[in-house]
């Protein structure tokens, strides 16, 4: 759908964007993760073409109708004071010439209820929600999304978590999302793609990630009452208290059963995560909150 070759961008004498090469595929959710100041908005600047760039983006449709194909979600914030959410939408429709169907829109949005309040009125998953309804009226091959859901609460980011997916898998738009949150990369994404100072880093599926960091390699944890204990495979005590240990998933049995014979219990047994991949490449940590930070 997008196809991004020798990409570079500087501002004055700083190279904030330096041989980007990305491929979207129609159909997917497409994940550009970094941290704050990694080039993620200077990206999609590029690929929304307003701003000048070196290298070549191609689009698998007429570039003259640039917009008409791509919908950037707008930020909730530039939203007029006393507009009631009927007539956004309206006037959205009206300048975008689009001939959608707008109660359905409300309707598959869960804000029918809402279409004659004043979107101020609006809790802010709620506004998040029109905005994201509000790039659909063009009816759009690929809509764009910077920081989906920076300063939502976690209940409202896994309702625009869903929302994404049902309108990626209904409405067939191609997705592209920058997000520096890792858990709503790993729920939301088919391909990923990571920057890092304007650099790519990373990239593939997460399950990609997770196994050229990891190969068949897993983790089992478990709680023992001896401080010490005499085990034949390395160990390590973490911070929760547990014991760890890291393995080839195909010594799975032999460690299972040592650790239960000699008196281990509350066993867990788990594949490396999204989160243990970042850490191991890129030396990155996530707050509570889910944001990355260096470790
Ligand atoms: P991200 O979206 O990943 O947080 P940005 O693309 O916004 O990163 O910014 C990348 C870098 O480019 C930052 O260091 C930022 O300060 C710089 N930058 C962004 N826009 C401008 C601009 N208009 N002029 C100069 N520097 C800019």
């Amino acid at each position: 759908m997008i196809k991004v070759q020798s990409l570079s961008k500087a501002y004055g004498n700083r190279q904030v964007l330096d041989d980007i090469n990305m491929h979207v595929k129609e159909g997917e959710i497409f994940a550009i993760l970094g941290h704050n100041g990694a080039g993620k908005t200077t990206l999609i600047k590029c690929l929304m073409d307003l701003t000048k760039y070196s290298g070549e983006i191609s689009y698998a449709f007429d570039t003259s109708k640039l917009y008409d194909n791509i919908s950037l979600q707008m930020q909730t914030s530039a939203f007029e004071e006393g507009v009631k959410v009927n007539d956004i939408c309206k006037f959205y429709k009206d300048i975008l010439k689009s001939d959608i169907d707008i109660k359905k829109l409300l309707k598959q949005f869960d804000l029918e209820e809402h279409s004659t309040a004043y979107v101020n009125k609006l809790s802010g998953g709620q506004k998040q929600k029109l905005s994201i309804l509000l790039t659909l009226i063009n009816n759009p091959k690929v809509i764009i999304f910077d920081e989906l859901t920076t300063g939502l609460d976690v209940m409202a980011r896994r309702k625009i978590w869903d929302l994404l997916k049902d309108i990626n898998s209904k409405n067939g738009v191609t997705i592209i999302l920058t997000s520096h949150f890792l858990d709503e990369v790993e729920a939301l994404a088919n391909q990923v793609f990571i920057l890092e100072k304007g650099k790519h880093a990373l990239s593939g599926t997460v399950d990609e990630i997770i196994h050229r960091s990891f190969g068949e390699r897993k983790k089992i944890s478990f709680a023992y009452t001896n401080e010490d204990p005499q085990f034949s495979f390395d160990y390590r005590l973490a911070e929760n208290g547990k014991f760890v240990v890291e393995y080839d998933s195909k010594l799975e049995s032999d460690i299972y059963n040592e650790i239960s014979q000699k008196g281990g219990y509350d066993i867990n047994i788990n594949r490396f995560s999204f989160e243990d991949a970042f850490l191991k490449i890129l030396g990155y940590k996530m707050t509570d909150e889910g944001e990355m930070k260096d470790a």
